[in-house]
C-alpha cells in the first residue's frame, strides 16, 4: 500500500535542530508516520496540501509529567493549599475513582493536551488502584491518538504515606498484555514512589523491578520540606542513580544532589506553576542549568493550573529573569535565559527526557511527523517580529491551528477532528458527577462539591519527621 503524503506550503518552520535550522517560509512533506523533507520549496508532489501561510510549524510540545487521570477534577484545588490537595483530592477523591473513571480522566486529559500542541505526553499514573484501573489508563491513552509513555504508579493505597508496600507488580502483565514493542505510540515507563514517599529500600527493589523490565523510571523529589530529606543522595549512596532516570521538581534538593544526577545522566521534569503555587520551591531553572542539565517541562496536575505547555513556558521565564534580574551582579546588557531555551526545554529537553530524542522533539528529516502550526495571521500575533519570543509570552491554545501525530492529523483549522473530543467532554462530566454522588452517599468528605467553594479540612502539619508533605 502506498503511503500517504501531507505537504504544509508555505510555513514558517522553526525547527529545533540546528541542522535545519529556522526557515521563513518552507514546505514540509510528510510521508506515512515520518517527516521526508523540509526545504524552501519542495516542487509539485502529489499530496494532501495543508495551507502553511500565516503559520508557524513547531514541533510538537513535550509534557514530561502529567497527572493524567485528573482530568474530570480539573480546577478543584485552585485555591487549595498543599495539605488540602492532599486530603481532598490523594485521600478523598482518587480513592473513589473507578476503572472507567480512569479512562475517562486519561481519554480527557490526552485530548486536552492534543488540542493545545501537546502531541506527546508522560502520564504518571498514580491513581491505578487494581490492574482494570491500569486497563483504563493504558485504554484512555491508546484511544486519544496521543503519543504518551504510560508510567505505571501505584494506586491511593499505596500512597498513604510513609508506605511499605513494593511497586505493584501488575506492571509485568501490563508490558506482556500491551507493551511487547517499543516501536509504539504509547509505550511503557514506572512512576515510582522513591525515597520521600516509600523508603530506601523499597526504592531500591522498585528500581531493580524497572531495570529488569528494561523500563525508565520517574520519581518525585525535592518537593517543599520533604525534599530536604536528601533523596537523592540517599540513592545515590546505594548506587541506584543512572540515565534511565527522570527527576520530578528538584526544587529544594542540595546543589551536590544536582549535580549527582548531571554525573548520572539523569533527567529532570520542572513544573514551575505548580511549583510556586503549592510550596515546592522556586523552579530549579538555573542551579540545573549551572551543573549541565537543560530541563524538560511539565504541567503535573490539572486540578489547579491550565493543562497547556505555554503558560508553563511563561512561568518558567519570567521566574528564572526574576532571580537573574534581582541579582545583586544583574546584567543590564542581556538576559540570561531565552525564549528560544525555554521552547527547547518544552521540545527537544522533553524529548530527550523521555529517550524518544531519535524520534521527536525537532522538525527533522526522518523523524516521526509530530507537527503544529500556530496562527500567527491575527491580531495577537501579526506582525510577526519574533516568532520565538512571541509565541512563548503570547500564544496560547486557541492559536494552535493544526496538530499533527505520527502524521496523522488531529486538529485543523483550530479544531479537533472526529468525535473524541464530545465523547471525552460528555465522559469527563460523567465521572465528576458519579464521583460526587459516590461522596455524597458515603459522606467521606463533608462539604465536597464542585462549584468554587469546596474547601476541604487540610492535612494536618505537614512537616512532621517521616511523614511526607506531597504526593502530587
Ligand atoms: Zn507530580
Amino acid at each position: 500500500m502506498t503511503e500517504t503524503r501531507k505537504l504544509i506550503r508555505g510555513v514558517h518552520v522553526i525547527s529545533m535542530d540546528p541542522s535545519v535550522g529556522d526557515l521563513e517560509r518552507a514546505d514540509i512533506l510528510i510521508t506515512g508516520a515520518r517527516i521526508e523533507a523540509i526545504a524552501p520549496n519542495l516542487g509539485e508532489i502529489d499530496a494532501e496540501i495543508i495551507d502553511g501561510r500565516g503559520k508557524v510549524a513547531l514541533p510538537g510540545l513535550v509534557d514530561t509529567h502529567r497527572h493524567t487521570w485528573q482530568a474530570p477534577v480539573r480546577g478543584l484545588a485552585a485555591d487549595w493549599t498543599i495539605g488540602q490537595y492532599m486530603t481532598g483530592l490523594h485521600l478523598g477523591l482518587s480513592g473513589l475513582f473507578a476503572p472507567e473513571d480512569t479512562y475517562a480522566g486519561n481519554f480527557l486529559g490526552a485530548i486536552e493536551a492534543l488540542n493545545s500542541g501537546i502531541t506527546t505526553l508522560l502520564d504518571w499514573s498514580h491513581n491505578v488502584n487494581t490492574p482494570a484501573h491500569s486497563d483504563g489508563a493504558v485504554s484512555g491513552l491508546i484511544d486519544s491518538g496521543i503519543r504518551a509513555v504510560f508510567a505505571h504508579g501505584g494506586g491511593a493505597d499505596m500512597y498513604q504515606v510513609p508506605s511499605d508496600r513494593y511497586h505493584d507488580e501488575d506492571v509485568r502483565r501490563v508490558q506482556s498484555e500491551y507493551f511487547s514493542s517499543d516501536d509504539q505510540l504509547v509505550t511503557l515507563a514506572m512512576a515510582l514512589r522513591g525515597p520521600q514517599f516509600s523508603n530506601l529500600d523499597i526504592t531500591e527493589s522498585d528500581l531493580a523491578l524497572a531495570r529488569e523490565l528494561g523500563l525508565r523510571s520517574t520519581v518525585h523529589v525535592g518537593d517543599g520540606e520533604w525534599g530536604k530529606t536528601r533523596p537523592v543522595a540517599g540513592m545515590h549512596d546505594r548506587g541506584l542513580l543512572g540515565p534511565d532516570i527522570t527527576y520530578v521538581h528538584c526544587n529544594t534538593i542540595g546543589d551536590d544532589e544536582i549535580d549527582l544526577i548531571a554525573l548520572s545522566g539523569g533527567s529532570v521534569s520542572m513544573a514551575p506553576d505548580i511549583e510556586m503555587g503549592m510550596g515546592h520551591g522556586w523552579p530549579a531553572t538555573r542551579r540545573l542549568m549551572r551543573a549541565g542539565i537543560a530541563p524538560s517541562l511539565s504541567i503535573d496536575t490539572c486540578t489547579s493550573n491550565a493543562g497547556h505547555m505555554f503558560g508553563v513556558m511563561r512561568t518558567t521565564l519570567a521566574t528564572q529573569r526574576g532571580f537573574d534580574n534581582a541579582a545583586p551582579d544583574a546584567s543590564l546588557s542581556n538576559v540570561e535565559l531565552t525564549s528560544r531555551d525555554v521552547l527547547g526545554f518544552a521540545t527537544m529537553e522533553g524529548a530527550r527526557a523521555l529517550a524518544l530524542d531519535h524520534k521527536i522533539g525537532s522538525l527533522t528529516p526522518g523523524k516521526q511527523a509530530d507537527i503544529i502550526l500556530i496562527d500567527v495571521d491575527n491580531v495577537e500575533m501579526s506582525p510577526l517580529n519574533n516568532p520565538i519570543g512571541q509565541i512563548v509570552y503570547g500564544a496560547h491554545p486557541g492559536l494552535v491551528d493544526t496538530v499533527i501525530v505520527a502524521g496523522r492529523l488531529v486538529k485543523s483549522q483550530g479544531k479537533l477532528l472526529g468525535e473524541g473530543p464530545r465523547t471525552a467532554i460528555e465522559l469527563g462530566l460523567q465521572t465528576r458527577d458519579a464521583l460526587f454522588a459516590r461522596v455524597a452517599r458515603n459522606a467521606t468528605l463533608p462539604g465536597a462539591a464542585p462549584g468554587g467553594n469546596w474547601q476541604p479540612d487540610a492535612l494536618g502539619a505537614p512537616i512532621e519527621e517521616g511523614v511526607p508533605v506531597d504526593i502530587h
